[in-house]
C-alpha cells in the first residue's frame, strides 16, 4: 500500500510549482512575452562563463575517472575549497572535515534537521518561511512551530521566540537574505537570538541548533549579512550555489559544522549519517569539481539590482505597498484584500503569476520573483495597472 503522506506530497504540488506550471501552459497559449511570470525562484542570469570553461576541461579527463564516486561528503579538495573560502571571508577556523557536500541547499536542510533531531521535537522557523521547512520537519517525526516575524521591520522577534522555546526544541531554522521577504537580519538581531538561544541551551541543558539557511547569501543590495557561525558556536550553515552561481538544476550546495560547536565531531558524524540514511551520498560530482575552481567567481547582483529598481519604482507609481528587499530576489507585496489567496487568483486572471503567502506560513500578502527579464517586468505593468483596478 502507498504511504499516504508520500501520496499527497506527490499529488498536490507546492502552489509555486503549479503557478509555475499553469504559466508555461499560459505562454503556449497566448505567448511568452503576455504572460508575467513572477513565480519561480529560477535566476535569470546565465553561470559564469568560468564554469563553462571549467566542465569543459573536465570533459577532456578520462570518463571512468571524471564520473566516479567521491568518498560520501565529497571530493576532499573541493571541500577544502569551501573551508578556505569561508575562512577567508568570514574568518572562521573552517575545516574540511567539518564540510559536507550536498545536492543543492534542499539536501542539506534534510541532513542537517535528520541529524540533529529525535522524532517528538521542535524546530522553529520564522514566519513567512520557504514551504519546505515543513515537509523537511515532519519528515524527520518533528513539529514545526511558526513565529512570525516582526510585521514592523521584518526582523526576528526575540520576545516572540523566547516564548516559543521549550524543553523540546531542538533546533531553529533561519534564512537571511529571506525568501520570501527580501530582509536581511542585522548584526544586532542576530546577537539578541544568540543570546537567547545560549540562556535557553543552559536552562534545558542541552544543545538548541541553529541551523542558517544561506543560498542568497551573495545576493544582496548593499547590507551586510552577518555570518552566523561567527555568533552562535551551534550552528549548522547549509548553502546552495543554486543562486549565487545561477546553477539551481545542477544540484550542489553544502553542510557546514561550526567548528566552534562543543560536539562538532559527533555532529558532523551524525551529518554524515543522515548523508547515508537519507541517500544523500556523493554530490554531482562534475559540479563538486565546478566550485573547487569557481568557488571565488562574483555573483551577478547589478541584474537584479536593476529588476528590483523597476518593479519598486513600477509599484510606488502604481501605489502598491511592499517590503524593499535587501537581498535575495524576491519582493513580498501587500496584497489588495485580506484573502492572498483569493488576489493571486485575481492577478491569475491578468496573466500576472504572484504566490500567495499562505504558502509560506504567511497572510495577506504575496510574493513576486523578480529574477525574470526586466523588459517582462517593464511589460507588466499592464497586468498590474488592471488589478488594482479590479479592487479599486
Ligand atoms: N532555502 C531557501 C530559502 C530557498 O529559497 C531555496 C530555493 O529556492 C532552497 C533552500 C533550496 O535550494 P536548492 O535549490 O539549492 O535546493
Amino acid at each position: 500500500m502507498i504511504n499516504e503522506r508520500m501520496y499527497q506530497l506527490g499529488s498536490q504540488p507546492n502552489m509555486i510549482r503549479k503557478l509555475y506550471a499553469y504559466g508555461l501552459d499560459r505562454k503556449a497559449e497566448v505567448g511568452e512575452e503576455n504572460v508575467f511570470d513572477y513565480s519561480i525562484g529560477n535566476p535569470s542570469i546565465p553561470a559564469p562563463a568560468a564554469v563553462r570553461a571549467r566542465i569543459e576541461e573536465l570533459l577532456e579527463e578520462p570518463a571512468e575517472q571524471l564520473h566516479a564516486y567521491t568518498m560520501s561528503p565529497g571530493l576532499q579538495s573541493a571541500r577544502q575549497a569551501v573551508a578556505d573560502n569561508l575562512r577567508e571571508r568570514f574568518g572562521i577556523e573552517a575545516t574540511f572535515d567539518k564540510v559536507y557536500l550536498t545536492a543543492g541547499a534542499t539536501a542539506a536542510l534534510y541532513i542537517s534537521v535528520a541529524a540533529i533531531t529525535h522524532p517528538g521535537d521542535e524546530v522553529i522557523v520564522n514566519a513567512p518561511y520557504f514551504a519546505e521547512y515543513k515537509v523537511m520537519t515532519e519528515s524527520a517525526g518533528c513539529t514545526l512551530v511558526e513565529v512570525p516575524m516582526r510585521s514592523s521591520d521584518f526582523q526576528l522577534d526575540i520576545d516572540a521566540l523566547r516564548q516559543a522555546i521549550t524543553k523540546k526544541t531542538a533546533a531553529m531554522v533561519i534564512n537571511s537574505p529571506n525568501n520570501p521577504v527580501g530582509c536581511i537580519y542585522t548584526q544586532e538581531n542576530i546577537e539578541a537570538l544568540a543570546a537567547l538561544l545560549i540562556e535557553k541551551e543552559q536552562e534545558y541543558g542541552h544543545p538548541i541548533y541553529l541551523i542558517s539557511d544561506e543560498p542568497y547569501r551573495e545576493i544582496t543590495y548593499g547590507a551586510d549579512v552577518p555570518f552566523t557561525a561567527n555568533f552562535y558556536d551551534d550552528t549548522i550553515v547549509c548553502y546552495s550555489w543554486a543562486k549565487s552561481l545561477s546553477l539551481p538544476g545542477e544540484r550542489i550546495g553544502y553542510v557546514y559544522v561550526n567548528n566552534r560547536m562543543q560536539d562538532a565531531d559527533n555532529v558532523f558524524a551524525a551529518v554524515c549519517g543522515a548523508g547515508r540514511a537519507l541517500g544523500f551520498i556523493c554530490a554531482p560530482v562534475m559540479f563538486q569539481r565546478v566550485i573547487e575552481t569557481c568557488i571565488k567567481e562574483p555573483t551577478n547582483v547589478d541584474a537584479y539590482a536593476e529588476n528590483r529598481k523597476i518593479l519598486c519604482s513600477m509599484l510606488d507609481e502604481l501605489g502598491y505597498e511592499y517590503i524593499p528587499p535587501d537581498g535575495a530576489f524576491y519582493l513580498w507585496v501587500k496584497a489588495l484584500e485580506e484573502d492572498d489567496d483569493a488576489f493571486s487568483e485575481a492577478a491569475k486572471a491578468h496573466d500576472l503569476l504572484l504566490v500567495p503567502a499562505s504558502c509560506f506560513g504567511g497572510h495577506g500578502w504575496v510574493r513576486a520573483s523578480y529574477c525574470i527579464g526586466p523588459e517582462s517586468i517593464k511589460n507588466s505593468r499592464k497586468a498590474w495597472v488592471a488589478l488594482k483596478k479590479d479592487y479599486s
